[in-house]
């Protein structure tokens, strides 16, 4: 039985839920604690008690709590990996993968810690100095998603902590287990009772206690478009800080003279890989008619070769579904793609392994125009569709063409379309000849338009939400 940490104890919820393998649902992976409202508030307290101390702590004793969880999130990879790969379904090298990421992001915080930074510069009366400081919010809410369960969670606490706030943390229901193992690092890292603190359970109790609660200054949410906007909407009603990262439909321009097997291999990794199950996952390929046919055709040769199986089995290019919600979901929007007028080119079916999991084949769905559902809303899955268009001028126009602006990509040799793409995307990353999804620890992640509200996250960037700023007026003598 896995427990929520509060005020540095391991503690009971008021329930506890099963965390089972979408690989194979005969495996339990643990049983969790479920916090409620009334658990939710007890940790917003203590942490509220803790902010004072660790607010004021030392550079040095920041960067020391993050190193150590850097350095043993990644001495863990593999075990880590494995947890994640089980819990959650992504092949086990995309898991290591993530936990490595994770790792970094730790180390990364760790430096920033010890690089405060601050202003000095002369008033513009006489005799006066003026000083620019950054501060810490307070308590930071950190409400996570099911799809990364140690990344997002490691970008949103670490940042949270290297600028002197303190945590409360709930991850998604779902996937509770790397959340938990995160917690449990971080309980042996040095860090003051109560600084951070794990409250697993239901998002409609525990993460809208922290949403409505009077004393969490900031709130850090990534997940669907619908919660997001409630969460956005309640915070700034009471004048808290809020950051939201939310959906996307985010398009891959494949252009007449892209070199195409990079085209397809862009195409094939930020569709399908992690079973599409990634914010970025580019999920609209817009592609010049000079080129469209031959484009489909080795895509479809790449498809035909990947295995779709349990995560943790060696050679599985795509794990499950998560859950049997989501297949349906995704099961859904294939076949509303089709009764719109899409052709299913490949996959999308439901199909058995060894194990009984949530398996089911990349879908690629041609013939689609921009208008279709299948082009609009997020399905969150192992999906992708084809628009054909003219050229250049009508793919930018329909790759722009959404609510949302994540993440914009461009195959191509042509210096010209890629220049001119990077200025014209209206997302809040771009990508030349590469997958939309996959992207650095160091710099700013974020969208724009629908996908995302707030400042942005990761990178030295992130101290934009995690810090409040202090102008200081000083008389000379
Ligand atoms: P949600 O947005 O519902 O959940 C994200 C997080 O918010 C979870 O921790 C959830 O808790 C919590 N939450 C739910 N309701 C509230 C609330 N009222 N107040 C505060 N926190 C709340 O997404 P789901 O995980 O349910 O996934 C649904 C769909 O969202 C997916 O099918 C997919 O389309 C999309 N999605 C998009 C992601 C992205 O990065 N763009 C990431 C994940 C999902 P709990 O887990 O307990 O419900």
């Amino acid at each position: 039985m896995y427990k929520n940490l509060i005020n540095g104890e391991w503690v009971e919820g008021a329930r506890t839920t099963r965390n089972v393998n979408p690989s194979d649902t005969r495996d339990l992976v643990g049983e969790y604690a479920q916090a409620d409202a009334a658990q939710a508030r007890e940790a917003i307290a203590v942490a509220q008690t803790a902010f004072s101390g660790w607010s004021l702590s030392t550079p040095q004793q920041r960067f020391d709590v993050l190193d150590a969880v850097g350095s043993e999130i990644l001495a863990r990879r593999t075990e880590l990996g494995d947890l994640l790969a089980r819990e959650e379904g992504k092949t086990l090298p995309e898991a290591i993968g993530e936990v490595a990421r994770a790792g970094n992001i730790f180390k990364f915080f760790a430096g920033e810690a010890l690089r405060p930074g601050g202003e000095l510069m002369p008033s513009v009366r006489p005799g006066v100095g003026v000083e620019i400081t950054r501060e810490p919010v307070g308590v930071v809410g950190i409400i996570t998603p099911w799809n990364f369960p140690i990344a997002i969670p490691a970008w949103k606490i670490a940042p949270a902590l290297a600028y002197g706030n303190s945590v409360v943390f709930k991850p998604a229901d779902l996937v509770p287990g790397s959340a938990w193992a995160l917690a449990e690092i971080l309980s042996r890292s040095g860090l003051p009772k109560g600084v951070f603190n794990l409250v697993m359970g239901p998002g409609s109790q525990v993460g809208q206690t922290l949403v409505d609660s009077p004393l969490v200054r900031a709130v850090s949410f990534t997940g669907s478009v619908g919660t997001g906007r409630r969460i956005i909407n309640s915070c700034a009603a009471r004048q808290a800080k809020v950051q939201a990262e939310m959906g996307g439909k985010n398009p891959l321009v494949v252009l007449d003279d892209a070199d195409l097997d990079v085209a397809v291999n862009a195409a094939v990794q930020s569709a399908y890989f992690s079973t599409g199950q990634r914010c970025t996952a580019s999920s609209r390929i817009i592609v010049t008619e000079g080129v469209h046919d031959a484009f489909v055709e080795k895509v479809l040769a790449k498809l035909r070769t990947l295995k779709v199986d349990h995560a943790l089995k060696a050679g599985t290019d795509i794990g499950p579904v998560v859950d049997e919600k989501q297949l349906a979901q995704n099961l859904r929007y294939v076949a509303l793609a089709q009764t719109e007028g899409g052709k299913l080119a490949f996959g999308g079916e439901v199909v058995e392994r060894d194990t009984q999991g949530f398996f089911q084949m990349p879908a690629l769905i041609t013939e689609t125009t921009n208008a279709m559902t299948i082009s609009r809303e997020e399905v969150f899955g192992p999906v992708a569709n084809v628009i054909r268009v003219r050229d250049y001028e009508e793919a930018l126009a329909t790759a722009n063409d959404t609510e949302f602006g994540l993440s914009s990509g461009i195959c191509t040799r042509s210096l010209k379309h890629a220049t001119h793409f990077k200025l014209a995307a209206q997302a809040g990353m771009v990508m030349v000849n590469l997958p939309t999804a996959g992207v650095d620890y160091h710099v700013p992640f974020g969208g724009s338009k629908g996908s995302s509200y707030g400042p942005r996250e990761q990178g030295s960037y992130a101290k934009e939400f995690y810090t409040t700023v202090k102008t200081a007026y000083t008389a000379a003598g």
